[in-house]
C-alpha cells in the first residue's frame, strides 16, 4: 500500500514511522510511506504556505496552491512509477488522476475500525495535515476526496491524526501484524471489546491470574474469553452490542452475566 503525507512539519511525522509495527512494515516493503514538506511546493522566495483569513478573524489559513501542487506532484510521480512497473495494466484507484486524498479535520467523518479497514483496501492514499486555523475550504471542495477526524477534540495540527490514520490502516494490510489472528481478535474486530490479557508471573503481589487460563483446557479458555469480552462490552460500551455479531451461545452468556438485560434493552440500552 502506498501512502503520502503532506505536512509543514515532516520531521514530526518521520520519527514515529520508523518505530514498531509500522516501521517494520515499511522496512519489509509492505507499506511505501513518503512524507512531503508542503513548503517544497511553494513558488515564492519565502516559501509561504499560509495567509490571513478573508473576512477577518484570528489566526492564519493554509493556502490552496501549495496543497494542490503537492497532490498533483505526488499523483504524477506515483503514476509514473506504477506505469514503469507494469505499463499495460491500468492501476486500480490510480486511474483518472484519482487516488484517495484525505483531509484531516476535526469536523470530518470519525475514524473508526470500519473506516480503517476500508482504507486498507485502497492502493494509494494521500493524507493532508492542516495547521493554524485550518485549511482553505477549496481544498475540501476540489482536492480532498474525504475528510477524517480522529475524535472530538482539537489538535494543533494534522500530523498526529495522520500518524493515527496510518497506524490504524496499516494493521489491516495483510502481513503487517505478525500473527494474523491478533487483528481478528482485537477490540472492535467482532464488535466487542477485547478480553483481559495476563502474562507471567501467575501470582503478582497476591494478584492471581484466573485459574482457567492456567488449565490448558482450550475450549474452557475460549468460553471464558468470550464471556469476559461480552461482560466488558456490556459494562463499558453497551451500545456496541447492538451491532455485534452474536450467536445463540453469546446470548446465553449475556443472560448469565446480566439476567436483567432483556428488560434493560426494552428501556433503551
Ligand atoms: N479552527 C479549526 C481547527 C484547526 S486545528 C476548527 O475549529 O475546526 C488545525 C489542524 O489540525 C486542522 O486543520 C486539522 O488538520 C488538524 N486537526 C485538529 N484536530 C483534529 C482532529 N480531531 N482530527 C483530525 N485532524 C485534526
Amino acid at each position: 500500500m502506498k501512502i503520502d503525507i503532506v505536512s509543514i512539519f515532516p520531521e514530526m511525522v518521520r520519527g514515529p514511522l520508523r518505530e514498531g509495527i509500522v516501521g517494520r512494515a515499511i522496512d519489509r516493503g509492505l507499506l511505501d510511506v513518503r512524507v512531503h514538506d508542503l513548503r517544497d511546493h511553494t513558488t515564492d522566495r519565502h516559501r509561504v504556505v499560509d495567509d490571513m483569513p478573508f473576512g477577518g478573524g484570528p489566526g492564519m489559513v493554509l493556502k490552496p496552491e501549495p496543497l494542490f501542487a503537492a497532490v498533483e506532484h505526488i499523483r504524477a510521480r506515483r503514476r509514473r512509477e506504477a506505469e514503469a512497473i507494469d505499463a499495460p495494466r491500468p492501476r486500480r484507484s490510480l486511474g483518472e488522476g484519482g487516488s484517495t486524498v484525505i483531509l484531516t479535520s476535526p469536523d470530518g467523518e470519525r475514524l473508526t475500525h470500519a473506516v480503517a479497514a476500508r482504507l486498507s483496501g485502497l492502493e494509494h492514499i494521500v493524507v493532508l495535515c492542516g495547521r493554524y486555523e485550518g485549511v482553505d475550504e477549496r481544498v475540501r471542495e476540489a482536492l480532498a476526496t474525504e475528510t477524517l477526524s480522529i475524535g472530538d477534540y482539537v489538535l494543533s495540527g494534522g500530523e498526529l491524526p495522520a500518524l493515527v490514520i496510518v497506524d490504524a490502516v496499516a494493521r489491516f494490510v495483510p502481513g503487517v501484524v505478525g500473527d494474523g489472528e491478533s487483528v481478528a481478535r482485537d477490540t472492535f474486530a467482532r464488535g466487542l471489546l477485547d478480553y483481559p490479557q495476563y502474562t507471567r508471573p501467575a501470582d503478582f503481589r497476591g494478584l492471581s491470574v484466573p485459574p482457567v487460563l492456567l488449565s490448558g483446557h482450550h475450549a474452557e479458555i475460549e468460553k471464558w474469553r468470550r464471556r469476559e469480552a461480552l461482560k466488558r462490552t456490556l459494562e463499558r460500551r453497551p451500545e456496541l452490542l447492538g451491532d455485534a455479531s452474536l450467536d445463540a451461545d453469546d446470548r446465553k452468556l449475556l443472560k448469565e452475566i446480566d439476567p436483567g438485560l432483556e428488560r434493560k434493552k426494552g428501556e433503551g440500552l
